[in-house]
């Protein structure tokens, strides 16, 4: 497995593979690997002649909160899970190689981005979506593949490459959980014993919906009622919903009953972590 760090590197051997006619997969990290990525790699290795996969803890899609700082990293590991992997070249570049100075475009999908998250992470998917940009430029991939954890990120990626006639196929892969069923996540590590249980609450919310809306219920707000009280019951350690939400699954829009299928998205604060977690709710199935 290669290591590169510079963007005219990563780009030339690129352009190297192309013109050699390989085909070539991106997945786009943070690093801190856990399952949930190696799920990813595990898909694109068997779609590709050239796995890159890159790390890059990207400044500008995070607030002002001291999240950037926080957010961990471990490169030695991350090396060995992805040599593991099988993956051809890890591409950890840095913010100065990325943004370098007079750096001033950026890329922005509109209405995808403004509910959910959108509403508080002003700037994030903006972020989000620019160092795509850079990164399918760079890489130049036939596909690039994404969890479906984060759904929005998804959706606005998907639009994205759409939108600006990108040759790439974007890809979106289902959300690898813990045994106990919490979303697996680099920010996890940030979980105390008691924060960890009441986390649990957000997959078990999910769950509760799936049930209510199999026995026939079709109402997003008594729904959204259940899952509040489960939510409190957890609350050993704090744990605050930010958002919960019933939307068409690709526009986002909510919705105000459940006929077809439907996106239930969840954010809420535990302690100072913030999580995710979303299910499709198909009614008659
Ligand atoms: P991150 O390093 O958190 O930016 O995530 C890199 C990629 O891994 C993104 O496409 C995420 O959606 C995906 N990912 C993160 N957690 C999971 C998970 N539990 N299951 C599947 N994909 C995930």
């Amino acid at each position: 497995m290669k290591i590169i760090k510079s963007v005219a590197r990563m780009q030339s051997l690129s352009m190297q593979k192309r013109t050699e006619g390989k085909r070539i997969a991106l997945v786009p990290t943070m690093g801190f690997f856990h399952a949930g990525h190696i799920s990813l790699m595990t898909y694109a290795r068997k779609r590709c002649d050239l796995l890159v996969v890159s790390i890059f803890v990207n400044p500008m899609q995070f607030g002002p909160s001291g999240d950037f700082e926080r957010y961990p990293r471990d490169l030695k590991r991350d090396r060995v899970m992805a040599e593991k992997a099988g993956v051809d070249v890890l591409f950890c570049t840095s913010a100065q190689d990325m943004y370098p100075p007079g750096f001033q475009t950026h890329v922005e999908v509109e209405r995808l981005t403004q509910p959910l998250c959108g509403q508080s992470r002003p700037g994030h998917f903006r972020g989000v979506t620019t160092v795509v940009t850079k990164l399918f430029n760079i890489v130049q991939p036939h596909e690039a593949v994404f969890g479906l954890k984060d759904y929005q990120q998804w959706l606005a990626i998907r639009r994205m490459a759409g939108d600006l006639n990108m040759a790439v196929k974007v890809t979106g892969r289902p959300i690898v959980r813990e045994k106990d069923g919490l979303a697996m996540s680099s920010r996890n590590t940030y979980l105390s014993p008691a924060e960890r249980k009441a986390a649990l609450g957000l997959q078990q919310s999910l769950s509760m919906a799936k049930y209510l809306v199999r026995k026939g219920e079709k109402s997003p707000k008594r729904i959204k009622k259940t899952i509040k009280e489960l939510i409190t019951s957890y609350n050993s350690a704090k744990i605050e919903i930010e958002y919960v939400s019933f939307c068409h699954p690709e526009t986002l829009d909510e919705r105000d009953i459940i006929k077809d299928k439907t996106l239930l998205a969840i954010a809420a604060r535990v302690g100072k972590t913030r999580l995710i977690d979303n299910c499709l709710l198909s009614p008659g199935e």
